[in-house]
C-alpha cells in the first residue's frame, strides 16, 4: 500500500496526540504512524508495577482545552500508569483523533526526495508513504537497552525489560525475583513489589540518590480548587526553570547558616515531587562544596531509614553528587531493604559472571530466580532516531550526522534534513524540564511554523548550518557550567550497553538553560520570521 499525506506525525504518545490535534484543527491532511498496536507511547509501554508520574498530575495533563481540564479528575497527586493511559485514551476519544492514527506502523526508513520535496517513508509491514512534511514525536526514552551478559538466553525463568512488561498479569507471589538496575524505574519496581514476592534480589551496579515522592490522593474538593487555578498553575510552570510549580530558593547558599540550610532541606524532603531539586539553592547544581553538603544531608537521610548500616552505605552514591544524574523519586524504597526477603547484591563488589539456566551467577554465588526484571534503561533521546534509516539531502544519514552526538536547531530541526520537524528533539528542553509542558510548547511552535510554511507556499525548509552551530554552542556552554556535565547517566548520553556510548562519553542531548529562556529564544525566532531557517 502506498499513500500520500501533507504531514506525517511519527508516534502516538503524548507529543503525537497533541500534534495531530493541532494539525487537524489547521485543516491539514495529516496522519500519525505509530509502531505499537495502540496509542499512549511511554504510558502504553511501561506497565511495570509502581510506574507513575513524578510530575504533579495536574501539571502533566494537556493545557490546551478548558473543557478537557474541567472534565478530567486526577485521582492522585502523582498518577499511576493505568490511569495515565486512560487519560490519553480519553483525550483521543474526546477529540476523535483515533481515525487519524495508523497502528503497528513502525517507520524503518525515511528518504528525502530533493526533486519532489517530499519524504518517502517505509513502514516495517511493507507499506510506504510520502509526505511533504514529517513531524516526529518518537519520544526520548523509547528505545530500551539490555545488558550483554553471557548466557542470557539460557535463563529458563521469565525475563523482560521493564519497558516490555507484559499486558497479562505477571505472578509475583511466592516467586524469587531479581531486579537489575536502580534508576528511576528499578527504584519504583523494587519499592512496589518488595512485599509481594517471596525473595527479592536487587542487582545494583551503582546506587542513585533518591528522595520521597510524597504522593497523596486528590479529593473531589481539591480537584475543584485545582480546576479553578489551572491558568495560574500553567503560568507558574512556564515561569520556572524546570517547568514545575516549585519556585527556586531565593536566598544564596553561602549567605545562610548550615542550620538554616538544613531547615530548608528538612522542609523540601517532606514536600511532594521534585521540590528538593527545583526549590533548592541553585548552587547545588554547579558549586562542588554546596553539592557535597547537600549530598551529605541526603546520605544522612538514607542512614536514618535503612536499619543495616552496611546496606545503607552501599545505597549511598560515592561516585557522583546529589542531583547530578536524573533524580528518581521513591515511596518506601529505602524501607524495602529493612525487609528479611529483600537482598542487595552489590555488583561493584561481586560482578555478574553470567546468566545461567536457573538465574544469575556473580563472582560470589548463583542466585536462583523465577523472574528477572531488567530495569536497565534506555538509549536516551537519540536511540529512537538511530534505529531508523533516515537519509536527508545528498544522501547524508542522520546516524552519520549524529554519530558523535546530535546537532540541532533548538531541537526542532536539523540542517541537512529538510521538511523534518521534531517535537521534543535533542537539545530542546524536553529532556531537561517537566516533559509535557515542554511538549506542548514544542507542538505549538511546530504548528505555528507549519502554518507559516503552508501559507507562504514554500515546499522546502531547512535549518541554516550557521544558526544550528550557534545553538549547539549555547547548549554546550550551559551544560559545561553544571556539575552534571561529568555524570554517567542518560542526561549526558552515557549507556555502556550501547556501542560507543560507554565510558568517556559526553553528549549534549538537552538544553539546560531552563524553560523560560528556551521559550523566549524560540518565540523570538518565530516572531522575527525564522531567520535561522532557509525556505524554498
Ligand atoms: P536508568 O536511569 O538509565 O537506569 C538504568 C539502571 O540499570 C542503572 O542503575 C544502571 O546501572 C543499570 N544497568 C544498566 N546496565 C547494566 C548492566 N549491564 N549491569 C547491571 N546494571 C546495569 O534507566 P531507568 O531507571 O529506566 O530510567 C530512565 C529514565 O526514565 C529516568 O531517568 C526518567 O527520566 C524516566 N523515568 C521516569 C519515571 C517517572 O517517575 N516518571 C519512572 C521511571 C523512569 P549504572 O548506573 O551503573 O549504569
Amino acid at each position: 500500500m502506498s499513500q500520500h499525506h501533507e504531514v506525517i506525525v511519527l508516534g502516538a504518545g503524548v507529543s503525537g496526540i497533541y500534534q495531530i490535534k493541532r494539525l487537524v484543527d489547521l485543516g491539514l491532511d495529516a496522519i500519525v504512524l505509530e509502531a505499537d498496536e495502540d496509542l499512549g507511547g511511554t504510558w502504553y509501554r511501561n506497565r511495570y508495577p509502581g510506574c507513575r508520574f513524578d510530575s504533579e498530575s495536574y501539571t502533566y495533563g494537556y493545557s490546551f482545552s478548558r473543557e478537557l481540564l474541567d472534565e478530567w479528575h486526577w485521582k492522585e497527586r502523582f498518577s499511576s500508569q493505568p490511569e495515565n493511559l486512560r487519560y490519553l485514551r480519553f483525550v483521543v476519544d474526546k477529540f476523535d483523533l483515533r481515525r487519524h492514527m495508523r497502528f503497528e506502523a513502525r517507520v524503518e526508513a525515511m528518504l528525502w526526495d530533493e526533486d519532489e520535496h517530499v519524504w518517502h517513508l517505509r513502514v516495517a509491514n511493507g507499506d510506504t508513504y510520502t509526505a511533504r512534511f514529517v513531524v516526529s514525536g518518537v519520544g526520548v526514552l523509547s528505545t530500551p537497552t539490555l545488558p550483554h551478559y553471557e548466557g542470557m538466553d539460557d535463563f529458563e525463568g521469565d525475563a523482560f525489560h521493564t519497558y516490555w512488561w507484559p499486558k497479562e498479569p505477571v505472578p509475583l507471589e511466592g516467586r524469587r525475583v531479581g531486579v537489575m538496575g536502580t534508576g528511576a524505574t528499578g527504584i519504583q519496581v523494587i519499592a512496589e513489589i518488595a512485599d509481594q514476592v517471596e525473595e527479592l534480589f536487587v542487582f545494583q551496579r551503582r546506587p542513585n540518590w533518591s528522595t520521597p515522592l510524597n504522593n497523596s490522593p486528590i479529593s473531589e474538593e481539591e480537584m475543584v480548587d485545582i480546576r479553578s487555578r489551572y491558568d495560574e498553575i500553567f503560568a507558574d510552570c512556564a515561569s520556572t526553570h524546570a517547568g514545575f510549580l516549585h519556585l527556586p530558593e531565593s536566598r544564596r547558599f553561602w549567605d545562610v547558616t548550615p542550620e538554616e540550610r538544613k531547615a530548608h532541606w528538612d522542609a523540601l524532603y517532606a514536600t511532594p515531587g521534585f521540590a528538593i531539586m527545583a526549590a533548592n539553592f541553585p548552587e547545588i547544581f554547579y558549586d562542588e562544596a554546596a553539592n557535597r553538603e547537600m549530598s551529605e544531608y541526603i546520605a544522612g537521610r538514607i542512614r536514618e531509614r535503612v536499619k543495616d548500616p552496611a546496606t545503607a552505605e552501599k545505597l549511598i552514591p560515592k561516585d557522583h553528587g546529589f542531583a547530578t544524574q536524573r533524580l528518581p523519586l521513591e515511596t518506601h524504597y529505602y524501607e524495602a531493604y529493612n525487609r528479611d526477603n529483600v537482598h542487595l547484591v552489590d555488583l561493584s563488589e561481586t560482578p555478574v559472571e553470567r546468566f545461567t539456566r536457573k538465574g544469575i551467577r556473580t563472582t560470589e554465588r548463583e542466585y536462583e530466580l523465577d523472574l528477572c526484571v531488567l530495569a536497565t534503561g534506555f538509549d536516551a533521546i537519540t536511540g529512537a532516531w538511530d534505529r531508523m534509516d533516515v537519509r536527508g539531502a545528498g544522501g547524508l544519514t542522520l546516524r552519520e550526522k549524529w554519530g558523535d552526538g546530535p546537532s540541532t536547531y533548538f531541537g526542532l530541526m536539523t540542517h541537512g534534513f529538510p521538511n523534518l520537524l521534531m517535537v521534543a528533539g535533542p537539545q530542546s528542553v524536553s529532556g531537561s524540564t517537566n516533559f509535557p509542558r515542554a511538549i506542548e510548547g514544542g507542538v505549538d511552535w511546530v504548528t505555528r511554523f507549519l502554518e507559516h510554511v503552508v501559507k507562504s507556499g514554500s515546499t522546502r525548509f531547512e535549518a541554516r548550518a550557521e544558526a544550528e552551530k550557534e545553538w549547539g554552542e549555547e547548549v554546550v556552554r550551559v551544560q559545561e557550567q553544571m556539575l552534571m556535565r561529568r555524570s554517567r547517566g542518560w542526561f549526558t548520553g552515557y549507556n555502556a550497553n550501547v556501542e560507543g556510548h560507554g565510558e568517556g562519553t559526553i553528549r549534549y542531548l538537552a538544553y539546560w538553560g531552563g524553560a523560560p529562556r528556551y521559550t523566549e529564544r524560540v518565540t523570538r525566532e518565530a516572531d522575527e520570521g525564522y531567520p535561522g531557517v532557509e525556505f524554498a
